[in-house]
């Protein structure tokens, strides 16, 4: 394929993502912050460039998967940023998780630039990433989601279209106030039975057997039996999600207590020491106030 891809951010979920557009076919080449989790995509035949700013020149189109706003920000400026790179008329794509606020402020910000942007966090973890399952929440210009919905069905099963960009993250803060939530009820009934003396493995096997069986709960499954929290998605990140989905309540008006209640659980979880554990870590937290 000659479309020549540029993928920054070799994290949990980067390094998939980017090894299913190499075997989709195609032109890729990488870049980190820190270099060496270039290596696993080199392996398999992928490009590296040294900055952002190479990779720019070189890519038609530049797909960013990082922590977060400050990340992605500090990709763009600067000498050797993105933005001393990239030509009018290429296109980035953002994936990493922000707030729709910045969404819609990068999309200005890209603009004025003649460069096209489109908002494209993903629903789904290090798994779906590895099998290409990942959905795609994409909000920009119709056809510009168009013209890069074959790259991004690499990465995902779907592309759902959310309408303008900033609306791609509305609906991901939208999916990850429940996911939050759920997590968090999943650890808070699990604690809740194991001190009425039932074992951890029972309890996930009763609620995996019945209507609250889902694909979330049965992935958590071992953590909740183990109590080892590997991170598949780090405690860090739904904390910041949370904080984002936080203020647009704040700014819509919407209700979020559930939100409000496992925000301050979370939160103590970084206090804790649980940053890049798994976000089912909340576990423990919920264990230490039990007593
Ligand atoms: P991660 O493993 O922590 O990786 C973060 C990436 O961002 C790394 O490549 C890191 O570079 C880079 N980075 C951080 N700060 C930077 C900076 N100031 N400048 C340049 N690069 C910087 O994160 P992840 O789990 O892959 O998640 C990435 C994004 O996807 C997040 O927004 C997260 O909320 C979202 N997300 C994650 C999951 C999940 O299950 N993990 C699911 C859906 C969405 P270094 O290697 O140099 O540190």
């Amino acid at each position: 394929m000659n479309l020549k891809v540029g993928f920054i951010g070799m994290g949990i979920m980067g390094v998939p993502m980017s090894l299913n557009i190499l075997k989709g076919g195609y032109q890729l080449r990488v870049c980190n912050r820190s270099a060496d989790k270039c290596a696993p995509l080199i392996r398999e035949g992928a490009g590296k460039a040294d900055t952002p700013k190479e990779l720019a020149e070189w890519a038609d189109v530049v797909i960013l998967m990082l922590t977060g706003p400050e990340a992605v920000q500090e990709t763009l400026d600067g000498e050797h940023g993105l933005l001393a790179g990239m030509a009018s008329g290429k296109t980035l794509i953002n994936m990493s998780t922000v707030s729709p606020a910045f969404a819609k402020e990068l999309n200005q910000q890209l603009s004025r630039r003649s460069l096209f942007f489109i908002d494209a966090p993903v629903s789904g973890s290090k798994k779906p990433a590895e099998d290409g399952a990942l959905v795609i929440l994409a909000g920009g210009l119709p056809e510009k989601i168009d013209e890069f919905e074959p790259l991004l069905l690499k990465m995902g099963k779907k592309v759902v279209r959310c309408g303008q960009a900033g609306q791609g993250s509305a609906m991901k803060m939208t999916v990850n106030l429940l996911l939050g939530i759920m997590m968090e009820g999943l650890c808070e009934s699990v604690n809740f039975g194991e001190r009425c003396g039932l074992s951890a493995e029972t309890i996930m096997d009763t609620i995996l057997s019945g209507a609250m069986n889902c694909p979330l709960f049965a992935l958590k499954q071992d953590m909740m039996k183990t109590g080892n929290f590997p991170p598949q998605f780090p405690l860090k990140h739904i904390t910041k999600d949370l904080r984002f989905i936080l203020n647009v309540a704040d700014e819509t008006g919407a209700a979020v207590p559930a939100g409000h209640a496992v925000f301050q659980l979370y939160r103590q979880g970084m206090g804790k020491g649980l940053s890049d554990s798994d976000f089912a870590a909340v576990k423990t937290i919920l264990e230490k106030i039990s007593d």
